[in-house]
């Protein structure tokens, strides 16, 4: 069921005027090692490849396209065959080598046709992501800076597109209606950034495009390979493992963002009660937990009493969290010493909190009861206790690991009259801060090789053996400040108890997964951690497989 999701359709859409000689024979060249260092992060990943050319209005040939063709899934076992009896990668590298970059009046482009193209193309996998390659913008000003009174040559259409055209009706049809679950765009150079920060205001989620900025054309492949298993890991995330439907995809009602801090100041208070878990860590101790969660036992609950007032922006910050939106707040409880207000914004916790994302096929009703609310909160602390004894357990040993801790959870219920039933429900946490918010792994088996962190994989490996195979902690986030890991948002696979830790528990499904891409490190050595069977033998299979992105691998195993 959760291998549905490994399944991605990636698009090219590339410039194809002038300059672009370079960028088109990288994407040729490179298409298998991406591939490759996809499918080592995902091994049973069914991979669809597609490109599409656009040139500008008067070119001979202003567009010319490929639609998706299947990858084979190793050079050894070539089983999937086009109709015309090659391979899908062959027919690709053919297509691409027949494209010579030339034509382009100007210096805008008509970029529209080629969304236009990749929007008509045959989406269909779970993952759907565009790679938008390309060195100008789009005919019009609103899409670039060039100065088209002084040199009318830059852009022939400084009115807009020629055919009248509109970039929110274009990005539509790819977002809502193709699907398409992210467009990246590679910046080539600094005359494309007004058209992507154009189209983030007109496609409707400035979240849904990534970009990058490249110094050279050489950097395309490796960050292809990141977006890719990213897109392929948001979704696995989410694996319809509770009747959510086949496709494994979700359509959620979207929220507007604002990803400003609010004046807290002008801000209204809300009175609220808070519960949190009550296991002072220490005493309840880790062997204790486990033995609560075999027998099935509810985790202890009691009184917040340090939130009591609370003021909370009226928008989400962010919408990549894959089941909950973010909000900036703040505690203004008064002080419990003078009862005076906390006045000055420092003295006031800076708290996130987080309420249910909303599938379209579910009412506010059945999305938003406490039962959800509080097996979010249990499942973060399970791994909060799992990482206090992870910590104590690696200093006893002598083990060189960076300490882990996750972020204390409450969960909030608005108690002012009028306020719905339905809107009442939140969890609350201290907001990160000290480094830069990192999503180290998933919890299906996605590791972040730019960002491998030997400590943590090593604690998911621990857990599934310190609690005997009961528990697995996976998908870890958070970031790195003054030498610890302060985390947020955990997964927890627990075969015996599906029903629990929420619909990111896989079970022992999720704990295959992790061990399927798990190399076992210097830290795992250090605590004696005995290898899966399902472990790549050897240790060196991302190494043999891949060339794109090993060599990071291995670089930053560090602790
Ligand atoms: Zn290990």
């Amino acid at each position: 069921m959760v291998l549905l999701s490994q399944e991605l359709d990636l698009a090219f859409v590339v410039d194809g005027t002038g300059s672009m000689q370079k960028s088109i024979d990288t994407v040729r060249k490179e298409v298998n090692s991406i591939a490759r260092a996809v499918r080592d992060r995902f091994p049973a990943l069914c991979l669809r490849v597609a490109f599409v050319c656009y040139r500008d209005y008067n070119d001979a040939a202003p567009i010319t396209s490929l639609d998706f063709v299947e990858f084979p899934r190793s050079a050894s076992a070539r089983s999937s065959v086009t109709a015309g009896g090659q391979e899908g990668d062959r027919v690709f590298q053919d297509f691409v080598a027949g494209i010579k970059a030339d034509g382009g009046d100007d210096d805008a482009e008509d970029v529209f046709s080629g969304l236009e193209a990749a929007a008509a193309l045959s989406w269909r996998s779970a993952n759907r992501l565009l790679v938008h390659i390309a060195d100008a913008p789009m005919h019009g000003q609103r899409y670039h800076t060039f100065d088209c009174t002084a040199n009318p040559k830059r852009d022939a259409y400084p009115e807009g597109d020629k055919n009248g055209r509109s970039g929110a009706d274009i990005l539509d049809r790819l977002r809502r209606g193709a699907c398409v679950t992210k467009y990246y765009f590679a910046h080539l150079n600094s005359c494309t950034q007004k058209m992507i920060d154009t189209f983030r205001e007109e496609c409707g989620d400035p979240d849904w495009i990534q970009s990058d900025t490249l110094s050279n054309v050489s950097q395309l492949p490796e960050l292809i390979v990141e977006v890719c298993s990213s897109t392929v890991a948001g979704t696995l995330a989410t694996a319809p493992v509770r009747g959510l439907g086949r496709s494994g995809r979700r359509e959620v009602i979207r929220l507007p963002i604002s990803r400003l801090v609010p004046d807290w100041t002008k801000e209204r208070e809300v009175p609220v009660s808070a519960q949190k878990v009550g296991l002072p860590i220490g005493i309840y101790s880790a062997a204790r937990l486990l033995s609560d969660v075999r027998a099935g036992k509810p985790l202890p609950l009691v009184p917040n009493s340090d939130i009591r007032t609370i003021k909370i922006a009226a928008q989400p910050f962010a919408s990549d969290g894959v089941t909950r939106w973010p909000f900036y707040a703040v505690n203004a409880t008064p002080s419990a010493s003078t009862g005076s207000p906390r006045s000055q914004q420092q003295q006031q916790q800076q708290l996130v909190m987080k309420r249910f994302k909303r599938p379209s096929c579910k009412t506010e009703v059945q999305v938003h009861r406490r039962e959800r609310y509080l097996e979010q909160m249990e499942t973060q602390v399970v791994a909060e206790v799992l990482a206090a004894e992870f910590n104590t357990q690696a200093r006893l040993k002598n083990v060189q690991a960076k300490e882990i801790s996750f972020v204390p959870v409450s969960l909030l219920r608005v108690t002012e009259s009028g306020c719905p039933e339905e809107k009442r429900w939140f969890t609350a946490e201290p907001l990160l801060q000290g480094g830069a918010f990192t999503r180290f792994s998933n919890n299906a088996g996605y590791v972040n090789a730019n960002d491998y962190r030997a400590t943590l994989q090593a604690f998911t490996h621990w857990t599934h053996q310190f609690s005997d195979g009961v528990l697995m902690v996976t998908d870890l986030q958070g970031v790195l400040a003054d030498g610890r890991f302060v985390l947020t948002d955990p997964a927890v696979h627990c075969g015996e108890h599906l029903d629990r830790f929420t619909s990111t528990n896989l079970g022992e499904e999720g704990a295959k997964l992790f061990f399927q891409t798990h190399e076992c490190n210097g830290v795992c050595k250090g605590l004696g951690l005995r290898p899966h069977p399902l472990q790549p033998s050897g240790g060196h299979r991302l190494g043999m497989v891949t060339s794109v992105g090993a060599d990071r691998y291995y670089d930053k195993a560090s602790p």
